[in-house]
């Protein structure tokens, strides 16, 4: 069988994907973006209300606004598009990958010389955080509601509890009052909101839905659909506290409780993944430890701003096109105070000049101030009023005075 060879194929059309596709097109690669969804635009399509774009375009857009800017770009230069397409496998034969997909054509494949990894993440269900109960219709993920409700024209709840405080929560919270259900409230096992700030403030203060911190559900009831749920109160080990237990009725539990990094392919690659992102492990140009795979956008690390996302697939987009021989890498490394720090390593025979970290705290400080270290030199240093791990941190630093170095380190100290 002959099949069509491409110098760079892209996994996901969402907005990591489009931009990865969209540079390395304009650098006069030869490029295949593969989408499994009809339209390219990924999660972004669902995203209806605004507050997308801010730092890349300096304007507030909505989800599919934000989409089509970037699929405008992609169309400006040539790149094959696979719709309706889903990718099962990817495999090493010599020199080139083998990417196996099914559409409605059946199953096919296609080669390229390298990967970019743009699968986005997924949501956590309550299968993943053990409540207890009977199997009812009408517990949900809130990006499955959000799906209902802004792209089928569906409504699935006409009271409902939401479970977990991440953004995705928050925005459907908001979004199902406005459509006429009643959000009796969002519970939340931390004793702190998951999502951002401004989501808290104009999602659930401006709207007066309750949150509930230090709460969660414990069990399900109902038969076909469900009718109640019962919720305690956690200690601070997130424990349920025995005797708190309070019954809420309601149609429907609606679940933000995190997302994952959606990773098979890149497991069937064998990619390390980091056990802080879930995510690949990276350089700075965004490669894998796995030669000639790369790793953007919410595949590498869960991003709170598309624009960021967006920023990653340029980068992999970019430097799937350089030409870098060698890989001497160092590791970057962090004190106990940071959740994460994306790359997690360093190649020094790679550019250096416009290095992107993004990284997150492990927990709320006040006054923290951040020390990046090459070696024992002082790379960087900046202080922080206030860090929550809801909100990722990006900095842009020229590395190359450090091309000799044996490693780096993130460290936070707080209460300086
Ligand atoms: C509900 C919600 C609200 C948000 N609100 C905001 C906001 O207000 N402002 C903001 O800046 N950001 C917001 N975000 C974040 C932003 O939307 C995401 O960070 C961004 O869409 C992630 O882009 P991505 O390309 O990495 O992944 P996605 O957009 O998820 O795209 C991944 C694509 O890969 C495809 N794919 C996966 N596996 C395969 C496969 N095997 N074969 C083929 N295709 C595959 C999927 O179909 C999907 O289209 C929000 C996110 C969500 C979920």
């Amino acid at each position: 069988m002959r099949r069509e060879h491409f110098d760079i194929a892209v996994i996901g059309g969402g907005p990591a994907g489009l931009a990865a596709a969209t540079v390395a097109s304009e650098k006069g690669a030869k490029v295949a973006l593969i989408e499994r969804e009809p339209s390219l635009g990924g999660i972004l399509k669902q995203c209806v209300h605004d507050g997308f774009g801010v730092i890349r375009y300096d304007q507030k857009l909505t989800g599919p606004e934000y989409a089509q800017k970037e699929i405008d770009k992609l169309n400006k230069n040539e790149t094959t598009k696979f719709l309706l397409t889903f990718v099962t496998k990817i495999t090493k034969r010599s020199s080139d990958f083998v990417i196996q997909f099914v559409n409605r054509s059946g199953a096919d494949e296609i080669e390229a010389k390298k990967i970019i990894l743009a699968t986005g993440c997924r949501e956590r269900t309550s299968k993943q955080i053990g409540v207890h109960g009977t199997n009812p219709a009408g517990v949900l993920t809130a990006g499955t509601a959000q799906n209902y409700v802004n792209l089928q024209g569906l409504m699935p709840t006409r009271k409902c509890v939401i479970l977990g405080s991440g953004d995705i929560g928050l925005i459907m919270a908001r979004r199902l009052t406005l459509e006429g259900a009643q959000v009796v409230g969002v519970y939340e096992a931390k004793s702190a909101p998951g999502g951002l700030t401004r989501n808290v403030v104009q999602c659930l203060k401006d709207f007066n839905i309750p949150l509930y911190l230090s709460h969660t559900v414990t069990k399900v009831f109902g038969v076909d659909r469900l009718n109640a749920v019962e919720i305690s109160k956690v200690d601070d080990k997130m424990n349920p506290i025995a005797g708190s237990e309070q019954i809420v009725e309601c149609d429907s539990l609606i679940l933000s409780v995190g997302l994952i990094p959606e990773n098979e392919i890149a497991k069937q690659l064998c990619v390390p993944l980091c056990p802080y992102t879930k995510g690949a492990v990276v350089d700075q140009t965004l490669m894998t430890l796995t030669d000639n795979v790369f790793s953007c956008g919410n595949a590498l690390h869960v991003s709170d701003l598309a624009d960021y996302v967006s920023e990653s697939g340029e980068i992999a987009g970019a430097m799937a096109c350089a030409k870098i021989k060698n890989r001497n890498l160092v590791n970057v490394t962090k004190n106990k105070n940071l959740l994460y720090v994306v790359p997690q390593k360093i190649n020094l025979d790679a550019p250096l000049d416009e290095t992107v970290f993004y990284f997150r705290v492990a927990e709320e400080y006040e006054n923290a101030k951040l020390t990046i270290y090459a070696d024992e030199k002082v790379v960087f240093s900046k202080k922080y009023v206030h860090l929550r791990p809801p909100e990722m941190e990006r900095l842009k630093l020229n590395l190359e005075a450090y091309s000799d170095c044996h490693g780096f380190s993130f460290v936070l100290e707080v209460g300086v």
